[in-house]
């Protein structure tokens, strides 16, 4: 996309629908991902549950009181972690969640809340994955390739939802028509394999956010206490939810990894 390898290295908005999806390829070099998928695999302790797991760094935000969790300490960042921190921000992200995703594994569509969270960036590693963006009847495919750093902004940060389908393979752009999962349509099967990706998030200065979307926005369905009512925000809702009990059952739960990988 970029011919130069100067440009080839900063973040450049991808030319789609929707806008705001920053994107940078090769983040980092094959041999150092392969060094975190080594220590990821061998030298971090995680939840002992299937599906997709997570590990958190940084703050740790309490959905209850939206605000941070004074229950939870600060984790400082492991030494892995600090030079994937993405610099174009002033400062280092308030949290950082490390998440594997077991072939198959997905996430339902949401939208990061918006009055906690302000900048948000993520980082894929592993095997590749397709993302869905979805805002009314639009749906967008967006390719996670491994060592591919995104930032979401503006109305893909806010406007849209975003989600990994549940399911054991991905359908691709791009040739292989006559060999293995060629689907003669331009198009081919590509198989899921283990991922990871790394999300960084930075809390909003205020922590109420302007955007005033009523179906997508945490602050403006406070403001319109709406919450309860609006059909369109149960996906969202639900998210939250089990990103919440997930946290309660990390928080209180024996939670192997908690204290012991950082
Ligand atoms: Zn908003």
């Amino acid at each position: 996309m970029n011919p130069t390898p100067q440009l080839h290295n900063e973040m450049h908005e991808l030319p789609i629908r929707p806008r705001g999806l920053l994107w940078q390829t090769d983040f980092i070099t094959p041999s150092h991902e392969q060094h975190l998928l080594h220590i990821f695999r061998h030298e971090l302790t995680w939840p002992d549950r299937p599906g997709r797991i997570s590990l958190h760094y940084g703050y740790t935000f309490d959905y209850k009181t939206f605000n941070i969790d004074p229950d939870i300490p600060y984790r400082p960042f492991p030494d892995w972690l600090v030079p994937l921190l993405p610099a174009r921000e002033s400062r280092p992200p308030d949290q950082v969640c490390l998440q594997y995703y077991p072939p198959g594994a997905g996430i339902p569509p949401h939208v990061d809340a918006h009055g906690p969270y302000d900048q948000l960036y993520a980082l894929s590693l592993g095997a590749p994955v397709m993302m869905q963006f979805r805002r009314g009847e639009e749906r967008v495919e967006v390719d996670c390739e491994p060592r591919s750093l995104m930032c979401m902004s503006g109305e893909a940060r806010l406007l849209w939802t975003h989600g990994i389908k549940k399911r054991k393979t991905d359908l691709v752009a791009g040739g292989a028509e006559d060999g293995e999962g060629g689907t003669g349509e331009g198009q081919r099967v590509r198989v899921r394999g283990e991922r990871w990706s790394i999300t960084y998030r930075w809390l909003r200065e205020g922590g109420e956010c302007e955007c005033g979307d009523v179906e997508l926005c945490d602050t403006a369905q406070r403001r319109l206490g709406v919450e309860k009512e609006k059909r369109s925000v149960v996906a969202l809702r639900e998210a939250a939810e089990e990103e919440e009990k997930r946290r309660r059952e990390e928080k209180g739960g024996g939670r192997g990894g908690e204290g012991g990988e950082s």
